[in-house]
């Protein structure tokens, strides 16, 4: 009898996390490394949002709240999803966690039995496979790559769904792509689900803010309220408002589900951190003018990377529509040696060679399920991604 579970036994780690925790550790031993791997923003938290937390320490809310949120987070996250996203919901239909990934994970772990199938498309975030395969359930890739801007397109979606498909996992703008899906896009995908009525639809919108270029962000249940009964929409203030750390993601969908959420939170966490909630109230409620301005900082610096990564040699990237991750193919490197001699096989052989070479982490495009490509967070201060790009390219013209 071994000592880990079996369900543990399924799942990878993630590469996002055990990458940037590799890049800390290296840093910590003085080496000068640029940790583009995982993708948070390099702002502070507002000040009005910090000092709602120091007033509600100073208030003494720092008890066990409700398992899925104090009301007045509820009440406000109830509102978001009126206000912006068009969404017809009630406190009631609202739920919070400890980050967006605990709302997934809880929807997951709450609904999953095996045989079940998610459909997946590809590339995706780290975690969702995973999550899928922990629960005991089986992913289902759909290919969305480069030659469709990296979205699914209603042929491969129909193609996925089979009668024991539970979930699609949605996300827009997507992390590792940065594609963002249109309202008609999104109505096409729609079209294709309102003839699979045993599928519901988990949609991960964290990055919404992060539109560029004038484009709109439209979200599923937004776009075609017939699915509003059976879709999860998640969403979050750590890419938003800069909170990554103060872990607090927040869900509107089918009361059954949240129910079952609320059962499986209350024997896991109980609640979402009370100090965090409060920050997040004001987060949600206070001033969003800034967000905007934050948008345009990130909207530069896209196009100063993907500016600078088309200029590497053997680097091939699409202009990412939002999110803070662009996602260039490297296959064009791959079988060459780099200038410290490292055989460059494999995407992993070429983000391995990066960091330990020239100091720059990123994560390997077969984490996120496409190989010969690999992910750069964008979400870093001008310098920093001025000295990395330099060390990219240094890198790419050494590889022969
Ligand atoms: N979601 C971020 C990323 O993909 C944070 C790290 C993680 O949880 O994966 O980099």
């Amino acid at each position: 009898m071994g000592l880990l579970s079996d369900a543990l036994s399924r799942v990878q780690p993630s590469a996002t996390v055990g990458i940037t925790q590799r890049a800390r550790q290296m840093a910590q031993a003085g080496a000068d490394i640029i940790a583009l791997s995982a993708g948070e923003p390099d702002f502070d938290t507002p000040e009005h949002v910090r000092k709602a937390a120091i007033a509600a320490i100073e208030r003494g809310e720092t008890r066990y709240t409700n398992v899925d949120g104090i009301a007045e987070l509820k009440e406000a996250v109830a509102a978001k999803f009126r206000r912006d996203n068009g969404l017809d919901v009630t406190a009631q239909d609202c739920f919070v966690s400890s980050g967006g990934k605990q709302i997934i994970f809880n929807a997951l772990m709450a609904t999953l039995n095996p045989g079940d199938e998610v459909v997946v498309p590809l590339p995706y975030w780290v975690s969702y496979p995973e999550i899928v395969r922990l629960a005991g359930a089986e992913p289902v890739f759909a290919e969305a790559s480069q030659a469709t801007g990296f979205k699914l397109t209603p042929e491969t979606l129909e193609a996925a769904i089979s009668p024991r498909t539970k979930w699609l996992l949605l996300n827009t703008p997507s992390n590792p792509s940065g594609a963002a899906y249109t309202a008609d896009e999104l109505k096409g995908l729609a079209e294709v689900l309102l003839r699979h009525p045993h599928v519901y639809i988990l949609t991960d919108d964290i990055y919404e803010v992060l539109v560029y270029d004038g484009r709109s962000f439209a979200t599923i249940a937004e776009v075609e309220p017939r699915l509003l009964a059976r879709t999860l929409t998640m969403n979050g203030v750590s890419k938003s408002h800069a909170m990554t750390g103060w872990r607090i993601g927040y869900c509107t969908g089918p009361r059954e589900i949240l129910a079952a959420m609320l059962k499986l939170q209350g024997q896991s966490t109980t609640n979402p951190t009370s100090i965090s909630q409060w920050a997040a109230v004001e987060a949600l409620n206070g001033p969003q003018a800034f967000l905007l301005e934050w948008r345009d900082v990130f909207q530069k610096r896209r196009d100063y990377v993907v500016a600078r990564l088309r200029g590497c040699k053997g680097l091939e990237c699409l202009v990412p529509e939002g999110a803070f991750y662009a996602f260039p193919s490297c296959a064009a490197l791959l079988g060459g040696t780099s200038a410290g001699g490292r055989k460059i096989a494999t995407d992993e052989d070429f983000v391995m060679g990066l960091l330990e070479e020239n100091g720059v982490a990123l994560v390997h495009g077969t984490a996120f399920g496409l190989p010969g490509h690999f992910r750069i967070s964008y979400a870093a201060s001008d310098s920093d991604l001025e000295r990395a790009m330099d060390r990219i390219e240094a890198f790419c013209a050494g590889i022969v």
